[in-house]
């Protein structure tokens, strides 16, 4: 372990995420399903999805985009919301599978985790600690993306704040970095850096699960398989991904959704 992290232990900042006796109880390692719910046939979907061995699965009802959304279309309009989330309830009764969707704000909480089994915190929440101390106090699995900036510390930082709280059902989602990759006006989609490194520089120091996202982490589709695959080499827990039926004509992150049949491949490598 770093001089760094040995001190911020021994001064008591960081007790549990640095505790590598510890167990976090994690258990979902394939999840999949597109960025957002789009409309009803997201049940079809989710069955598709299970079927190339999904064990949860995932989509936002609240997106929030880069840019505000002025045009809404067919009711999405950075998701679908409310209605994402009775959609998302019929998913998890004809599925059986559990549920992966983002809270955006404290304030949301029981509305979203009356749905979902698995919370996810956004990247641009990575450090919203009033989100953060409130999904302490519960009892419900939260994956918590990694900021585009977070350092190693301050990921650490983020899981600890979960954590103190008494939650321990806490993975780590790393999904691509801030970076120039030098490749982008080439493959203009791609926005991110992958960060595959982090995966064994976490492993390290810490058992909180780590999952990573080559979907974000790449932004173009041909590259989620090869980098799922890095992922897993190089010691990730489980992978998220993006998987769209038409994935060209998806609402959100068309570029990076992969096709049922891929998504199978990537799934039968681990
Ligand atoms: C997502 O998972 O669709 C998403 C919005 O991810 P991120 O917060 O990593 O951008
Ligand atoms: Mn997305």
């Amino acid at each position: 372990m770093s001089a760094f992290l040995e001190d911020l232990k021994t001064q008591g900042k960081l007790k549990i995420s640095t505790d590598l006796e510890r167990e976090f109880k994690w258990e979902y390692t394939k999840i999949a399903g597109p960025c957002s719910v789009e409309g009803p046939d997201i049940v079809e979907i989710a069955k598709q999805v299970k079927k190339k061995g999904a064990n949860a699965f995932r989509a936002g009802a609240y997106k929030p985009c880069t840019f505000p959304v002025i045009k809404e279309v067919n009711g999405w309009k950075e998701g679908l919301k409310k209605e994402g989330l009775r959609l998302l309830k019929s998913v998890k009764e004809e599925t059986g599978l559990p549920i992966v969707t983002e809270v955006m704000d404290a304030s949301m909480i029981d509305e979203v985790a009356e749905v979902a089994d698995i919370l996810q915190v956004g990247t641009r929440n990575f450090q919203n600690y009033t989100l953060l101390d409130a999904l302490g106090k519960i009892d419900k699995h939260v994956l918590l993306k990694r900021g585009t900036w977070g350092t190693i510390d301050e990921i650490l930082g983020s899981c600890e704040r979960i954590l103190v709280g008494g939650n321990m059902k806490v993975a780590i989602c790393l999904r691509g970095v801030v970076g120039m990759p030098s490749y982008r006006h080439v493959y203009p989609t791609v926005r991110w850096a992958p960060d595959i490194m982090m995966i064994p520089a976490l492993k390290e120091i810490t058992n909180i699960p780590v999952i990573y996202d080559p979907s974000h982490s790449t932004g173009r589709r041909n590259f989620v398989a090869p980098i799922s695959r890095a992922a897993i080499a190089a010691g990730a827990d489980g992978l998220i991904i993006e998987s769209h039926p038409d994935p060209d004509k998806s609402i959100s992150d068309p570029a990076q959704a992969i096709t049922f049949e891929t998504l199978g491949n990537i799934f039968s490598i681990f």
